[in-house]
């Protein structure tokens, strides 16, 4: 029986490693190339006898989109705006981009957007 020893936190979650962590770059090429593999597993859906599945174009529709997010973070880190809201220019609060790496407003200004794209 292997012991295996997680790399537990405080707070029981599987920490990831403090250099990936604080590594933002190394952060989204992961999470580029997750996308890239999922997209992958879906083509074949997609040209099955010429025929395209709804579910399936939605959801690589979904995928590109966040591709094309994270490869303007990416863009972001080398021109040293990552991190900073593309709306107001204040710096995006840590827990948020935490939660989503690619993101590029911070929460007011994300509420914002979502109003105006609800119409409301
Ligand atoms: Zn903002």
């Amino acid at each position: 029986m292997p012991n295996i020893r997680w790399n537990l936190n405080n707070n029981g979650c599987l920490a990831v490693p403090q250099s990936n962590r604080e590594n933002p770059r190394i952060v989204l090429q992961q999470l580029r190339a997750e996308l890239e593999a999922d997209l992958r597993a879906l083509k074949p859906t997609l040209v099955g006898n010429g025929h395209v599945a709804d579910n399936a174009g939605v959801l690589a529709q979904q995928i590109e989109h966040d591709i094309h997010r994270v490869d303007a973070a990416l863009e972001r880190i080398h021109t040293g705006l990552y991190g900073y809201c593309i709306g107001c220019g204040e710096e995006i609060e840590m827990n948020h981009l935490r939660a989503d790496p690619a993101v590029d407003l911070c929460v007011s200004c994300g509420a914002k957007v979502k109003r105006l794209a609800q119409g409301t």
